[in-house]
Formats: C-alpha cells, structure tokens, sequence
C-alpha cells in the first residue's frame, strides 16, 4: 500500500482506535493531533444538532494541537498525547465556560482548571470542549437541563441516561476519542449503560474533586467513559493519586492498570451476584437475562459463583437522596447572584431586601429539580429534623458501607444490574416521581461505601436493539479486578465497541 494511500485508511478508521493506538500513531507522525481534533470538531459540526450533547468548543484546541504537532519531541512519551476529550461541563476550566448545565451559571468562566482537567492535559490530552449535563449532576436522563435534553445516539427518541448524558452520547456517537463524567449516584454508570460504553466510578478518594462543581462531596467522583475497557485504565491512570487541594483524595499507590489489565483468569475466584429482589424495585426481563449471560460465562470460565443477600439494600435510596440532598443543599448555597453567575434583572428597581436579591436570582437562575431537591436538603438539616434524618440516614449508610465490606471479605467481585431496563423514553419517567429515583436502586450503593464500580456492555434488547450493561462493584481500591475481569466480558460478549450503523 503507498503512504498516501496507508493515511487514507488510518484516517477513514480512526473511530476503530483504541486511545493507546491513538497515541502511538501520533507518535510515528501518521497522524498529527490537530487533524485528529478536526476530524471530530466535524463530526461535532455534522452530528451535534441532533444530539445536543456538545455545549461548548474549546476555542483553542486547535493552536494547542499544533503546539503539540510542533514540539513532539518534547511530549511524545505521554500516555494521553494528543487524545481530544470532552468533559461533562462540571469540570472547570480556566478560559472555557463552565456552565453546570444550568442557567445559573451560564456565562461563568472559571479562573483556573479542574485538578482532573490539569492532568488529563499533564498526560498529553486536548480538551476538546464540554458537555451537556443533568443541571448540577442531579438526574438520571439528561432531560434535566437548561441547555435542552440530550439525545441517545442509539435511539433519539430516548435518554442516554444521566447525569453525565452529554458526556456519554458524545463518545458513543463518535465526537471525541473519550469523556470524562461525574458519578455521585451512578452518573457514569447509568448512561454509559445506555450508550454501550464502558465507565467507571473510582474508590472514592482516588480522583481529586479539586475544582469539579460539587453536587454532594462525601459522593461525587469523576469517572472516564470510553469505548472499551483499556481505554478507561489508562485515563484512570492518568488522573488518580493524591492531590493536597483535596483533603478526601487518597495517598495510596495508583496502579499501572492498563499494563496489568489482562482478561482475567476467573478459575476458583468467588463472585457474588446480588440479589436483585432486594432493591425497592425491580428489573426488566432484558436485564435478568444480561445478567444471567455473564453468569453463565463467568462460570464457564471456572468462577465460583453465589448469590449474594444485601438485605439493607432497600434503603440505599432513601439514605442516598437524604445525604445527596442535604449536601447539595449546603454545596448550592454559594449561588446568590453576589459572586459568580447569573443575577436578576432588577431592571433599575432595587429589591427591597436582600433576601428579595437572593430569592429571586435562585428562582429564576436554578431549575426545578435542584429546587426540589434544595428544599428536601434544607429541610432534612433544618433543627429538629437533623437527627430524625440526616443523622439517621448516615448511620444507615456506615451499615451498608460494612455491610459491603463484610461481602468483599468473602468475593472478589459482586456482580449488578446497573439500571432497571435499557434507556427510556424522554416521555417516561417524569422528573420528582418516586419511579425517576427508584431508577438509582442499583447504583448509588457503590457511592455510599465509596467502592469503585464499573459498567461494561453486555448485550442489546431484542425489543428496541439498546444497550444492557453490566455492573461490576469490588473492594476499595481494587478497580484492577473490575477492569480484568470486564476486559474478559468484553472479549467474550463482543458488544463492547458497538456504534449507531448511521455513525460509523
Ligand atoms: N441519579 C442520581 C441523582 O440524581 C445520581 C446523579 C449522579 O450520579 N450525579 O442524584
């Protein structure tokens, strides 16, 4: 094959690429970094409208991605180099809005760049731009945004799940090489389910929220989406380990993942697989069966498997909605039209108090969601409640987190359904509905033990062709068995790695 001809075919095949050959094309000059990032700013430019999933386009991406073509020498033993990613639009970055998803702040532009965001570029990434999002990180379907719903590239009648929707409909529909998302309540796991995407909840600890728009700080982790599970090792890589702009970041040893991860031999391991009937809810015939598929591969492969009982499992998500609530209720505070953000327009009449000024900023600056769930806060912290709910619920969640901890003394790995179906319709489940909550059953467990959690694709619904992934949850600090052994679920499932046929 001529030269020209060899770039022809890279260039047609780049969506096929795992981020490590990424790098390794760039590094033998096969490809520079800023056709890489013009190669997805047009397939922004070509898809965005009808996925709403991009909000804002670094403006300098392309003279950053020259710089780097220009000086390769000097950067080309990054992990990351030249990778373009998009962040949920929680991070900040200096020079870049960032906008939360809500109105509030919708022309804020941070002074400095997210600790998550510093590294990515440390490691040799471009940002690319951010995403649309849940408004605060707070829901399950992406409709909840100033900026409009975002559409799963799958179906677009239907959510690509939330709160990091945008983030995940973005690396499914081929607009950036991979995305970065929160989860404080299953935000990465959730909607990388829906758009066939692996992604992962870290210990909680092991990624710095320095500079990531707190929704509720005793949960909220950053997470990696991508299309395939080498993919999230090494951006997982790249942005854990201790940060002193963090207290709660963890001085523990992060691992070489990507090198290690290899699919695991699974003869003899313990598994458990929990209980599904014990959640307040229950789940579609489709997720049964995914999850009885990697049963049965998990034991042909000689793991021993058990069904586990979490018999205080149908308190996770009152316990969680009491905590994140409260805290996000002391976390939103800050938004008073005094400092950053959205102000009202007096329009020349001054309010007559200061209350008025605050009140009304907050009313016409938040949406409903963070409203409800302001005053649910407020309320569960207000004086002769606090013990009856904020203090109740924390001592639950110490007996989840042990009772967890009791379970990984015994299995490796605990094994879930990540939602209760497939994506849903953006006619379905109406925000403020208890059935719109109940869809965290599953997911928000990981969060209150602040135990890494992955999601790893596993098959598609023989009703409506969407993705079913799989949740893997194991001890604190062991993500290297959650990639292992989704590493194995991809090589044997084979429906990591799948696109829309329209995107490809
Ligand atoms: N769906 C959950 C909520 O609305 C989780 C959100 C998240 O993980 N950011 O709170």
């Amino acid at each position: 094959m001529s030269t020209k001809c060899l770039l022809w075919w890279i260039k047609m095949d780049l969506l096929n690429y795992k981020l490590h050959e990424l790098t390794s094309l760039i590094r033998k000059k096969a490809l520079s970094v800023k056709e890489l990032c013009q190669f997805y700013m047009d397939r922004i430019e070509k898809y965005n409208s009808e996925l709403n999933a991009v909000l804002t386009i670094n403006p300098d991406i392309l003279q950053t991605a020259e710089n780097i073509d220009k000086n390769l020498n000097q950067y080309k033993d990054l992990p990351l180099l030249g990778i373009p990613i998009l962040l949920k639009d929680v991070f900040c970055t200096k020079g870049i809005r960032t906008t939360a998803g809500s109105k509030i702040l919708e022309n804020f532009i941070s002074p400095y760049s997210a600790e998550v965001v510093r590294r990515l570029e440390k490691a040799g990434a471009v940002i690319l731009g951010k995403c649309n999002q849940d408004e605060f990180a707070m829901g399950n379907s992406n409709k909840n945004s100033a900026f409009g719903p975002v559409y799963n590239p799958w179906n677009k009648k239907y959510v690509p799940g939330g709160s990091s929707g945008g983030s995940a409909a973005a690396v499914a529909a081929g607009l950036c090489a991979a995305s970065m998302g929160t989860d404080t309540g299953g935000s990465v796991r959730q909607p990388a389910s829906f758009c066939n995407l692996v992604g992962v909840k870290p210990t909680y600890g092991r990624v710095s929220r320095y500079g990531m728009i707190a929704y509720a700080s005793s949960l909220d982790q950053a997470g990696p989406m991508t299309m395939c599970v080498e993919d999230s090792a090494l951006i997982l890589e790249s942005i854990s380990g201790k940060d002193e702009k963090d207290s709660t970041s963890s001085i523990k040893e992060v691992p070489k993942w990507l090198h290690n991860c290899q699919s695991q031999n699974i003869k003899n391991m313990k598994i458990g697989f929990l209980n599904k009937e014990e959640a307040n809810t229950s789940c579609s015939p489709e997720v049964v069966q995914s999850l009885e598929q990697v049963k049965t591969l998990l034991q042909s492969k000689g793991a021993l498997v058990e069904d586990v009982s979490v018999p205080i499992m149908n308190m996770s998500v009152p316990v969680y909605y009491l905590i994140s609530t409260s805290e996000a209720s002391s976390n939103l505070a800050r938004y008073d039209g005094v400092r950053y953000g959205y102000r009202s327009d007096f329009q020349n009449k001054k309010p007559d108090h200061l209350e008025e000024f605050y009140s009304q900023t907050r009313k016409e600056g938040f949406g409903s969601e963070v409203k409800r769930r302001i005053i649910m806060g407020t309320y569960c912290l207000s004086s002769g409640y606090y013990d009856e709910y904020y203090n109740k619920a924390s001592q639950i969640r110490r007996i989840i987190r042990d009772h967890f901890v009791k379970i990984f003394s015994k299995y490796s790995l605990l094994i879930a359904p990540v939602s209760l179906s497939t994506a849903f319709s953006l006619e379905e489940n109406p925000a403020g509905t208890l059935e719109s909550y109940l869809i965290d059953s599953f997911t928000v467990s990981a969060n209150l033990a602040g135990l890494p959690a992955l999601s790893v694709p596993a098959c598609f619904s023989s009703a409506n062709q969407l993705p079913i992934g799989v949740q893997l949850i194991a001890s604190h600090f062991d993500e290297q068995t959650l990639f292992n052994t989704a590493l194995l679920i991809q090589e044997e499932l084979k429906a990591v790695g799948k696109r829309p046929s329209y995107l490809v």
